[in-house]
């Protein structure tokens, strides 16, 4: 039997668990279908290889989806400001004070959130059916088991690979880096002090965000963007091997700006691309990484897709009574609301890529005397921050 405005959401990540939530708050028929939800058995001092920052934007969404308060406080770590260093002398310091704010991002583990979301999604009894996607229909969806499933809007979170993507026949394209993101937990012998770090070397980004203290003292999270032969190279080491290159490699990098650094974690790689598509088919709307990617050196790729998440609910809610949730004319505003972030965002990320990333004499002295230029006009600052926290286009 067919409900009116039933929502189908393909993908059990954040971005589908986060829009599952979200749209079933605001009253519509939802339920999503994706593989089983499996908690990661996490002991006290082991954290979730992947962590995010996220933006003050997305932490009150979260917020208002009563995500937030179901997070574990101690496993959450505010960053207070962000030091990022060029390959020469640039450098560029960014305090949350500076713009009168005491928080510019959270560090927060993907385990964390993934536990929280499917704790409301209970409580708020909404149904997951434990299939994958397979193929739209005339009337909604056909499940790899056979299942047929109806629903008169299918939201695809199912990923950068998104089949929903492929079958509703919405252009994609796609841009690889050829570097991967390779991500491992680290212990420090400084303390970090709620600050994030970054250093552009000119053919690698690393970012060393914190996360809570352990028994073993200071920790932080390594995000650590380099050419992929450089990191399937490492990825081949032995354990030891790895702990070896890894100390002498950010010994110089970070010049023991935090001390010695040591592996805690098993280090995971990740490809890097940029993606972008146009969003909207009928009855069809991509979220997440499924409508985009974007280079993590600028740490946004999720509060991009938390974004998609409130706009598209925003959308659904305003539409005048005799439209469905799935007509072309509807999702068209969504799409057209989501244009400039995205554009924006996809920008900036693959700009500072760019910029260092390129070997040329006067480009990295350039990149360097603009570092220190930023580093003294307050007014450039403050929109770094605010693009930091989500609160404008950045
Ligand atoms: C190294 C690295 C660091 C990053 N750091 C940050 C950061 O600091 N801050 C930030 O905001 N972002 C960051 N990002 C980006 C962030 O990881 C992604 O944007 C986010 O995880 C995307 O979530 P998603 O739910 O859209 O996709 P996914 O996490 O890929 O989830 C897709 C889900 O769909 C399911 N699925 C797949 N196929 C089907 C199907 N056929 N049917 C049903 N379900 C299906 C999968 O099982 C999966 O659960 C980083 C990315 C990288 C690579």
């Amino acid at each position: 039997m067919k409900t009116q405005h039933s929502i189908i959401v393909c993908g059990g990540g954040l971005a589908g668990m986060a829009a599952a939530l979200g749209l079933k708050k605001a009253g519509f028929e939802v339920e999503i279908l994706a593989p089983a939800y499996k908690a990661m058995d996490l002991a006290a001092q082991q954290y979730h290889p992947r962590v995010y920052a996220l933006s003050i934007s997305s932490q009150q969404f979260l917020e208002r989806l009563g995500v937030w308060a179901l997070m574990r406080p101690e496993r959450i770590t505010p960053v207070t400001g962000m030091e990022l260093y060029g390959d020469g002398d640039g450098f560029v310091q960014l305090d949350a004070w500076q713009n009168a704010q005491s928080t510019l991002t959270w560090i927060v583990e993907s385990g964390e959130m993934e536990r929280a979301l499917y704790q409301a999604l209970q409580v708020f009894s909404v149904p997951w059916q434990q299939d994958l996607f397979a193929d739209l229909t005339a009337t909604g969806v056909k499940t790899q088991s056979g299942q047929e499933l109806t629903a008169d809007l299918v939201v695809g979170a199912d990923g950068a690979r998104s089949l929903v993507r492929t079958k509703a026949h919405i252009t994609h394209h796609q841009k690889a880096y050829h570097h991967d993101g390779v991500v491992a937990h680290l212990n420090a012998e400084l303390p970090h002090q709620n600050m994030a770090y970054q250093w552009f070397t000119g053919d690698s980004v690393l970012a060393l965000l914190p996360l809570p203290d352990t028994d073993q003292g200071p920790q932080v999270s390594m995000v650590w963007s380099v050419q992929e032969q450089q990191a399937r190279a490492f990825m081949a080491m032995e354990a030891a091997a790895q702990q070896q290159h890894l100390q002498q490699l950010l010994g110089a990098l970070t010049q023991k700006r935090l001390g010695q650094l040591q592996l805690r974690s098993q280090a995971f790689a990740f490809p890097l691309t940029l993606e972008r598509s146009e969003m909207i088919a009928p009855r069809v709307a991509l979220v997440g990484d499924a409508a985009h990617r974007v280079h993590p050196l600028a740490g946004q790729g999720l509060n991009l897709g938390l974004g998609d998440i409130e706009e598209l609910i925003r959308v659904l809610q305003d539409k005048p009574s005799y439209q469905s949730v799935g007509e072309l004319r509807v999702l068209e505003r969504y799409r057209r609301a989501r244009l400039e972030p995205v554009l924006a965002m996809r920008l900036v990320t693959d700009s500072l890529h760019q910029l260092f990333t390129t070997h040329a004499a006067p480009i990295a002295l350039a990149r360097n005397l603009g570092m220190k230029l930023v580093d003294k006009l307050p007014f450039v600052k403050r929109q770094l921050i605010n693009g930091a926290a989500g609160k404008i286009g950045f």
